[in-house]
C-alpha cells in the first residue's frame, strides 16, 4: 500500500478495504488541533485522513496520537470491529484529531422539517399549544404569497386553528404574537449525531461540548 496507489482511488487505501462491511460508514469523532470536537466523519473519511496526514487517530485507552503506520500496527481486539485490507487488520479510528486546523466551523443547523420541528419543541409559536406533530404546520411569518421565504428566520410552528386564523396576514395584522423571535439555532454537528450513536469512546471530548451548547432564549 503505497501513498500514490492510494490517491488513485479517490480515497485513502479505500481500494484495498473491499468486503469491510458496514464499519467504514459508521461515524469518526473529529476534533480540532485543540481536541475540541467540531464534527464527525465517516470512518472511511478518517483513514483518508489519517492517511494523508491530515489528521492522526486517537487510541481511547491512552489518549496517544498515531500517524497511519503506527495506528496500523495497533492490533484490534479478537471481538473488535476493523477494517479489513489485504494484508493489514486496522482499527477502527473512533476519534481523530487534525493535524493544522484549529478553529471552530460555525455551524448551521439543516433547515428542515424535522430540525423545525424540533427548535419550536413541537409547540405552536402563537398560541402555545402541543396539539402533536400531525396537528402542527409549518406556517410562514411573511406569507409566502407576499414573498416571505422558507428560512429559520421565517418559518414557526403553528397549530391547525393559528395557521387558519393568521392565513394570509403577517403576525401584526392579524393580532397574534411570535411567542419568541424565528431565529436559526445554535446547534453544533455534533448535536445533529443521535445520542445512540455517540461511542463510548466519544464522551471524554463531547461532555464539554455539550454543556457548553447555548440554550434556546
Ligand atoms: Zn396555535
Amino acid at each position: 500500500m503505497t501513498p500514490s496507489s492510494a490517491a488513485s482511488g479517490g480515497l485513502t487505501p479505500a481500494g484495498a478495504f473491499a468486503g469491510t462491511g458496514g464499519v467504514l460508514g459508521q461515524q469518526s469523532l473529529v476534533l480540532n488541533k485543540s481536541w475540541a470536537a467540531i464534527a464527525t466523519t465517516s470512518v472511511r473519511d478518517a483513514l483518508s485522513m489519517i492517511f494523508t496526514g491530515a489528521a492522526k487517530a486517537i487510541q481511547p485507552e491512552t489518549y496517544e496520537m498515531h500517524a497511519f503506520d503506527t495506528w496500523s500496527d495497533l492490533s484490534p481486539a479478537p471481538d473488535e470491529p476493523c477494517v479489513r485490507t489485504v494484508s493489514l487488520s486496522i482499527r477502527v479510528p473512533e476519534v481523530i484529531v487534525l493535524t493544522q486546523f484549529n478553529g471552530m466551523p460555525h455551524a448551521h443547523a439543516t433547515f428542515s422539517r424535522r430540525n423545525l420541528f424540533r427548535r419550536d419543541h413541537n409547540t405552536c409559536q402563537y398560541c402555545g399549544k402541543r396539539p402533536g406533530t400531525s396537528e402542527l404546520t409549518i406556517d410562514h411569518v411573511m406569507p409566502r404569497s407576499r414573498g416571505g421565504g422558507s428560512s429559520w428566520e421565517n418559518c414557526v410552528l403553528a397549530c391547525v386553528p393559528c395557521n387558519r386564523r393568521k392565513a394570509n396576514k403577517t403576525p401584526s395584522e392579524a393580532h397574534m404574537h411570535l411567542l419568541k423571535p424565528a431565529v436559526e439555532p445554535t446547534w453544533t454537528p455534533i448535536m445533529e449525531v443521535p445520542i445512540a450513536r455517540v461511542r463510548q469512546s466519544w464522551k471524554h471530548f463531547v461532555s464539554d461540548r455539550y454543556w457548553d451548547v447555548a440554550l434556546q432564549p
